[in-house]
This record gives structure tokens, sequence and C-alpha cells, in this order.
């Protein structure tokens, strides 16, 4: 049976660290603060934006929000996005997608000042993560590599085996996988990929964010490796209160008696990803303020 890699346990330590950075900043006179815009009333992003601000709240970080109806047009967005560029209260801006239909997400990303850009999805640092020097890193690729960092995971050298190419997740996850630093060998595998089932077994390290529903199986998965689940995918169960659960893209518990190391859904990547959000914007501000990131 393999070794849990708990995202809530190391999600916590990162948030512990992250307590003391903030009291150590506001000495200074610097209050972290992050701007998060929602537009619209999507639930699930509903959620995900209340989780960052309670999240944000538990550190001791300002956050401020901006809720604009689903009217709102794509020149009132970047006006607002631009008057939050030039506040320098402001340290990170965060845009929560999806978007309701008629705004460009593209446009707003870009909008954004990369300075302030801690979802790490501007071409700017999109580019310094392809170059080998990482500025912002988005938050789940993140998340993932610190989640190997912290449970002593070695990636020089081993194959890499990520499922997805997707520019939130997967092709940031195998670029810096490949990093000098990291030194992983690593395939990218998407929807056109043939003999997936073979590719993905010789995978020391295998990332699966394909947003399918228990995709990854025991005979995709070479014995002993290292699995890590980036997809959330909610299915239909009779047996729960509400009628459905979540599940990752991995088959948890036969791919678990094959894993060396996995990560669960829910518990796994997902509270990582806010963690590093909040990363993000303490070293937006320390970077704003002169200062270096912090030691991770
Ligand atoms: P996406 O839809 O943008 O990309 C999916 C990728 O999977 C595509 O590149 C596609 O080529 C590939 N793919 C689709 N079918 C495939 C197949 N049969 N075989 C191989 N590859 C295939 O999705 P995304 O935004 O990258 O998200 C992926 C998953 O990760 C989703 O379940 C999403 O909910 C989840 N996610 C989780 C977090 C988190 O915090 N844990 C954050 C972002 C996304």
């Amino acid at each position: 049976m393999s070794e849990l890699i708990s995202g809530k346990i190391i999600s916590a330590q990162i948030n512990e660290e992250l307590c003391l950075e903030v009291k150590q900043l506001k000495t200074k006179g610097i209050e972290p603060c992050l701007a998060v815009v929602l537009v619209g009333e999507d639930p699930a992003s509903e959620v995900y934006v209340r989780n960052k601000k309670r999240t944000s709240e538990e550190i001791g970080m300002k956050s401020i929000g901006h809720n604009l109806p689903d009217t709102t047009t794509q020149r009132e967005l970047e006006t607002l996005i631009q008057s939050l560029n030039a506040d320098p209260a402001v340290h990170g801006i965060l845009c929560q997608f999806p978007l309701p239909e008629g705004l460009d997400e593209k446009k707003v990303i870009q909008t954004i000042a990369p300075e302030k850009d801690v979802d790490g999805l501007h071409p700017l640092n999109a580019g310094l993560i392809a170059m080998g020097i990482p500025k912002f890193i988005s938050c789940t690729p993140y998340g993932v590599l610190q989640m190997l960092k912290r449970s002593g995971i070695s990636t020089s050298g081993k194959n890499a085996v990520v499922l997805g190419r997707s520019n939130l997740v997967g092709r940031p996850i195998a670029t810096l996988l490949s990093s000098k630093g990291w030194d992983a060998t690593v395939t990218v595998c998407h929807s056109r990929t043939s003999d997936l089932a073979e590719v993905t077994s010789q995978a020391d390290i295998l990332i699966a964010a394909i947003g399918i529903p228990e995709f990854v199986k025991a005979n995709m998965v070479k014995p002993g490796a290292v699995v890590i689940d980036v997809g959330i995918n909610r299915i239909d169960d009779p047996n729960k209160a509400k009628g459905t659960r979540l599940v990752g893209d991995v088959a948890f518990e036969e791919v678990a008696a094959k894993a060396s190391f996995i990560t669960p859904v829910p518990g796994g990547v997902g509270p990582m990803t806010i963690a590093m959000l909040m990363v993000n914007t303490v070293n937006a501000a320390r970077w704003q303020n002169g200062l270096t990131e912090m030691d991770l």
C-alpha cells in the first residue's frame, strides 16, 4: 500500500510559515494585500473565492473582494484591473475564472500587471517559466512541486509523465519538472497520445491533470510510482446526502495498491493551490518592497 501525500497537512505547514512571514512583514510596515475579482454568480467560483478570502484572513493577510455583476463589460473589467494595477496598497490581483460568456479571459490575463500576477498566468510569467527563470509560478503547478519536495521525493533523472497540456496545469508542471533543479525527463500526454497506458507505465512520477473521473487505472501505473492526482471531478453517488462526491483523475483504491506515494482527492493538490496563492501574494509584497522571495 502506498504512502499518502496529504495536501491538507503540507498546506497547513505552509500556512503556518506564512503566518510568521506576514507578522514579520507587518513589523516592517508592509501588509500583503490580495485583490480578488469575481464576475457573476457561478456557485463553484463563489466557493473558491470564499476559501481564498478565509485563508488570507487566517494567515493575517489583507484581502479585498470585488464582486461584479454578470452584465459587466470587458472594458469595465479591464478598467477595474488597471486601477488595481495602479494601487500601491494592492500587491496581488486574481480574477476568478471562468468568466461569464462574452468576456475574454486571455485579454484579462494580459491586463494584470505581471508583477501583481499571483496566478502566474500572464505571458511574461509563463515565458519566465519556459526560460527556466520562474518568478510567479501558477498556483497548482507550484503546489505539486512543493508536495514532491516536502515529501522528500527526488525528481532528478526520473521519468515523469504529465497527463494533460493545459496552460493552467499540465504545461507548466511539465516545463518546471524538466528545468534545472528538478531535472526530470518529462513526457507530456494529451487527448491525441497513442498507446497512453504504454507511456504512463514508464513513469516513475505520474501526474494526472485531465479532468476525467478515475481515468488512470492500475494497469497504467508502474509498480512503485509516485502518483499526483490534480483532477477534481464531481460524480453521482446516491449513497451521499448530496447525491454526489468528488473524485480525482485517478482510480484511487486500485492505484494506491500499486504506487509508492499517492495524493488523495479531496485533500490533495486542492488545498495546496490556495496555499501557493498566498505564497505568491506574500512574495509579490516582498518583491514590490525590494525584498527577496520567501525561502520555501
Ligand atoms: P483542461 O480541460 O484545460 O485540460 C485537460 C487536458 O487533458 C488537455 O490538455 C487534454 O489534452 C488532456 N486530455 C483530455 N482527455 C485526455 C485523454 N483521454 N488522455 C490524455 N489526455 C487527455 O483542464 P485543466 O484546467 O488542466 O484541469 C485538469 C483537471 O485538474 C480538472 O479536473 C480540474 O478540475 C483540475 N484542477 C484542479 C486544480 C486543483 O487545485 N487541484 C486546479 C486546476 C485544475
